[in-house]
């Protein structure tokens, strides 16, 4: 056991949409009976991407007692592939573009790397 970063689900405000399941690039967040879960501890790296992408505000950061994160078994992990990820100014996948999460309003949205600069200077 190990004390390190690592995610925390709060199952009380998330409602199971699983918009946080593809950005996990380790695969370590599942939809299992409705709520999003930390399938296995040493899958989360605690870098928090999923965070930003949370309409519920669901996700947090603690640092605690686990175990140590597993980079082969993360890279070994089946990947969720959502193809409905998309830009929300141009609609671009992430096939055709980088696509960042970022937060406007309440919201959580997608903007790819063509569209940001626009956003950042208007
Ligand atoms: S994005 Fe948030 S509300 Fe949606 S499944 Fe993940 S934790 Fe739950």
């Amino acid at each position: 056991m190990v004390k390190r970063m690592i995610v925390k689900i709060d199952e009380d405000k998330c409602t199971g949409c699983g918009q946080c399941v593809s950005p996990c690039a380790e695969g370590a967040i599942q939809i299992i009976d409705g709520k999003a879960k930390v399938v296995s501890e040493d899958l989360c790296d605690g870098m928090g991407f999923c965070i930003g992408v949370c309409p519920e505000g669901a996700i947090s950061i603690e640092e605690r007692q686990t175990v140590e994160f597993n980079a082969e078994k993360a890279e070994a992990q089946p990947k969720s592939t959502d193809v409905s990820i998309k830009c929300f100014s141009c609609g671009a996948g992430e096939d055709e573009r980088y696509l960042l999460p970022i937060r406007h309003k309440m919201e959580s949205l997608w903007v790819c790397t063509r569209c940001l600069p626009q956003l950042i200077h208007g």
